[in-house]
């Protein structure tokens, strides 16, 4: 290690710079207290799946929007690869670190700044916790829309580099049609302050639309304006037993019209994810007998309770019914859905667990599963199911266990998962983003004028391609490693 060198003028071209000599310029910038290396960075998991110890050369931690865009500017200059980090609990390999990046934590950037009723809107730093956001709204009787099972974890700079979907995208939309505002730092540390509070401005592009769902490519969200909504009055839940898919999709179109509009979750899985969840002893199956398919419905308004019965009675006298139960408690509605989003019963019974998120019409989707297990039985004679997802949004969520969890098992049956998509002109992306696992199938989703428009303007914003490099697109030149 070379501890002579320092921080040249002319920075990239006189070779990468030495680790003692980036501490040493971090800690200027943020104080050495907050610039974290060795065990403090393998300490902590890197993401999920699977939970392995973050690499990274370091772990810096700014507390403002400056010392965010004095970092940027001084890796930049320097060549050196940084990778934004909020909650890491993205599904894509997004924050992943290698050993030669610094990772930039948002942690210390997690205050809510304002909240205004009267214009239903709330302006936070990008480390919030979504949950502290949930909480928030709620203390003044508002809701913020975005929900999801990392509700705990996730942040919301990091929900709004994900265009997070979650729970209740059929009523509210995804994260995108909740941010109002944006402040973003760039690569090269310039600040874009575009925290914008009105429901309309379309005063030229809508920059802020360009950086949600970026993955932290295109620069680092250091703050945001979201929109907030009224809480509805009460919630009312219910599981279905259904016999057919297509009897699922009748009861969705019943239930979506006899609500008004207060449907707010769709949710169905198919029988293997209540064997996986029965199986760990943590939860009972809700129905007497075993379904086809089973729908966790939620509908949120004033009068909840008495839409949903008046939908649910509807839909069993034309049969599409097989059995239900509607939540009598707050209490019951958790355990319904404690059912559903217990990813680690799901990871126990696939042992492990190769997980997909994708985007067909919920039309194909009975007849696409089919045709997966198919193949996948085909090729590993032991391949294993779990489906389940928020099909109003066309959203599946499938879960395969063949035995093996390395990057060559998640490759060859990435590519079967994929490739069935393309006749459907699906998604490989519904709401998880791209990250490191999706880049390569990244042809069956998009044209190639697309993919090539997406790398000139990663190439105009990141010209050194020294933010969060390898995420999304493969993009030339590449940032240089740091020498440790
Ligand atoms: C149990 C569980 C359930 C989940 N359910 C859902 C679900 O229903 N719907 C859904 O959409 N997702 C879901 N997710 C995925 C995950 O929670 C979301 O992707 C979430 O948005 C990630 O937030 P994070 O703060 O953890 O981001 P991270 O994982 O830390 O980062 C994700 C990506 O965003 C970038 N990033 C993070 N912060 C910033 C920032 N401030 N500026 C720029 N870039 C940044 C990172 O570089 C990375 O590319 C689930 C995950 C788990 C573990």
């Amino acid at each position: 290690m070379n501890t002579e060198q320092s921080l040249s003028e002319s920075g990239i071209d006189e070779g990468p710079p030495s680790m003692p000599v980036v501490l040493e310029q971090l800690a200027r910038i943020v104080g050495a207290q907050h610039v974290l290396a060795g065990q403090d960075v393998s300490a902590r998991f890197d993401g999920w799946p699977p939970i392995t110890a973050l690499q990274a050369a370091c772990i810096v931690r700014p507390r403002t929007t400056e010392e965010v865009s004095a970092l940027l500017a001084y890796c930049d200059s320097v060549g050196i690869a940084v990778v934004p980090q909020g909650g890491r609990t993205g599904l894509s390999g997004g924050a992943r670190a290698r050993e030669v990046d610094v990772a930039l934590s948002l942690e210390r950037m997690s205050s809510i700044q304002a909240l205004d009723r009267d214009n239903a809107t709330m302006t936070v730093e990008a480390g919030v916790p979504l949950a502290l956001v949930q909480q928030a709204a709620e203390a003044e009787g508002l809701l913020y829309a975005v929900d999801l099972g990392a509700r705990g974890s996730a942040t919301i700079g990091g929900t709004i580099a994900t265009n997070a979907g979650g729970n209740r995208v059929l009523r509210y939309g995804m994260t995108r049609e909740q941010v109002l505002g944006l402040e973003v730092v760039l690569a090269g540390g310039e600040v874009i302050s575009s925290m914008n509070s009105m429901l309309k401005n379309n005063a030229g592009y809508d920059l802020k639309q360009l950086f949600i769902g970026s993955e932290g490519t295109l620069g680092v969200i250091t703050r945001a304006v979201v929109r907030l909504r009224p809480r509805p009055a009460t919630t009312a839940t219910a599981l279905i037993g259904a016999r057919t898919f297509t009897d699922v999709l009748h009861v969705r179109e019943r239930i979506a019209a006899d609500t008004d509009g207060a449907l707010s979750s769709f949710e169905v899985m198919w029988p293997e994810l209540i064997d996986a969840a029965v199986a760990t002893g943590r939860h009972r199956d809700p129905l007497s007998e075993r379904h086809a398919y089973y729908v966790l419905v939620e509908v949120a308004a004033r009068d909840a309770d008495q839409r949903l019965e008046r939908a649910l009675a509807a839909a069993w006298q034309e049969g599409w019914v097989a059995d239900a139960v509607v939540a009598a408690s707050e209490a019951q509605a958790g355990a319904l859905w404690a059912i559903r989003e217990d990813s680690p019963a799901r990871s126990a019974a696939l042992r492990p667990a190769l997980s997909f998120d994708i985007s067909l019409p919920p039309s194909a989707m009975e007849s696409y599963v089919e045709a997966l297990r198919q193949q996948l039985l085909r090729q590993w004679t032991h391949a294993r199911t779990i489906v389940f997802g928020h099909i109003a949004d066309g959203n599946l969520h499938v879960s395969i266990g063949i035995g093996q969890g390395d990057e060559a098992a998640r490759s060859a049956v990435g590519r079967v998962v994929y490739e069935l998509l393309r006749p459907l002109r699906g998604s490989v992306a519904a709401e998880h983003g791209v990250g490191l696992f999706k880049r390569e199938y990244m042809d069956v989703t998009r044209t190639m004028a697309e993919i090539d428009l997406m790398r000139s303007i990663k190439t105009h914003l990141d010209p050194r391609n020294t933010l969060n490099p390898g995420k999304v697109l493969d993009v030339a030149p590449a940032s240089r490693d740091l020498a440790i």
